[in-house]
């Protein structure tokens, strides 16, 4: 019989879930509008709607929001239950440099990391404690974005603080692990020749970061101890002087809570431009503001790309992924102008239609455009632990 496996992405307000039977995607949506007006919506694996109808209020929360997904999977699954639940989690610490079933072991260790992701893993443990009761019978697996950087060098695994420091954990993780796999498994499947060489991946969405690769490994990435590190994103203020920190606290005398509040939901984007942490907003905004926060996105972006070259000692190809960077020719384009000194050009024509290959003829870089599928990774994990369990 064929497996099924229910893939989820647990965040604050949403659960977004794919259903899959194999590989093939059945059904998909999200739950929207947790601890507000939780709403459920379902596409078929054709991305027609199915369903769009408000929850009530009882089920606006992670387990409420499972519970009222339950009767919609059975009815699709016409008798066959789901053998596994793959769970999207952002932080494996220092342990998880691949996959894990999840024991309550497990789970207890992944909750300490907490304070290193507060805006992700609080949501992603409440989506598989409700999981667990959920689908009680179901293998349920864990999938880190810090998982694909844990063999990085150690370079970049480190911070020049005490060596102490290092000791207990307070290291350069590195994040959106699950979608740079999925692209470089992406390369490796459709251009071996591609996947083995130096490439830099832009992961540009509301969180954003970008990764140097050498032969399918992660040699450098932009996020650091936690998600706040490297570009500026939606609401997040990307790298930044310690020193500032310093000042809020010891100068302006915020509270550490404060502090976390300015630089995880009201910097980035959203702060410099003072209108919205939205790149279409942004993009289609006359206010010379709007204009500003879009330059220092670029201006870092093009920064980490010059960085990433040196380090790779070379660039052979450039892939654009992430809401933004799959859909924003501007962006693309602006990091891409006069980049002729690195020898890379896209051609402006391949850029507005957005072909996967939008290099320029004379560009000696390749530059792709290659939508992520960070659910795909999750299941293909899911699978392989589901066989190794099976076969036990
Ligand atoms: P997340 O990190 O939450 O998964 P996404 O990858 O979905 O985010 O990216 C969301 C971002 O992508 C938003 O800033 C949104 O404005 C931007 N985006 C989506 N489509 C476009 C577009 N056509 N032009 C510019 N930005 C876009």
């Amino acid at each position: 019989m064929a497996q099924v496996i229910l893939v989820l992405n647990s965040g604050s307000s949403s659960i977004k879930f794919t259903l899959y039977s194999e590989s093939n995607v059945q059904l998909s949506g999200q739950i929207s509008g947790l601890g507000a007006v939780p709403r459920l919506s379902l596409k078929s694996e054709t991305n027609e709607t199915r369903i769009d109808r408000a929850l009530s209020s009882g089920e606006g929360t992670h387990a409420g929001a499972l519970r009222a997904l339950l009767p919609v999977l059975e009815q699709e699954l016409a008798g066959r239950s789901v053998d596994a639940v793959g769970h999207r989690v952002v932080h494996g610490g220092v342990e998880h440099a691949a996959p894990v079933l999840i024991s309550d072991d497990v789970f207890d260790a992944l909750k300490t990391l907490e304070p290193l992701a507060p805006l992700h893993q609080p949501h992603n443990l409440a989506g598989i404690a409700a999981s667990r009761e959920a689908f009680p019978e179901a293998v349920q697996t864990a999938c880190f974005d810090t998982a694909f950087h844990r063999n990085h060098p150690w370079v970049n695994d480190t911070f020049a603080l005490p060596r102490p420091l290092y000791d207990e954990g307070v290291r350069r993780y590195g994040f959106h692990g699950l979608s740079y796999e999925y692209i470089c498994r992406y390369l490796q499947q459709t251009s071996p020749e591609t996947y083995s060489g130096k490439v830099v991946v832009a992961h540009l969405g509301n969180g954003a970061s970008m990764c140097a690769i050498r032969n399918g490994q992660s040699i450098g990435s932009t996020m650091g101890f936690t998600a706040l590190d490297g570009l500026p994103m939606g609401t997040r203020c990307g790298q930044l002087d310690p020193g500032v920190v310093l000042y809020l606290l010891a100068t302006k005398g915020m509270s550490a809570d404060e502090v976390s509040d300015l630089l995880y939901k009201n910097s980035g984007l959203k702060g410099l431009s003072g209108i919205s942490q939205d790149m279409r907003t942004l993009t289609e905004s006359s206010d010379p503001k709007a204009a500003e926060a879009i330059d220092y996105f670029v201006f870092r972006i093009r920064r980490e790309l010059g960085a990433m070259a040196a380090v790779l000692g070379g660039l052979d190809t450039v892939v654009f992924t992430g809401g933004i960077g799959e859909n924003s020719a501007l962006i693309r384009q602006k990091v891409c102008d006069d980049q002729d000194w690195l020898g890379l050009a896209i051609d402006e024509a391949k850029n507005r239609t957005r072909t996967e290959d939008i290099s320029g003829v004379e560009s000696r870089i390749k530059v792709l455009v290659i939508p992520t599928n960070e659910e795909e990774t999750i299941r293909r994990h899911t699978a392989e632990l589901l066989s190794e369990v099976s076969a036990n």
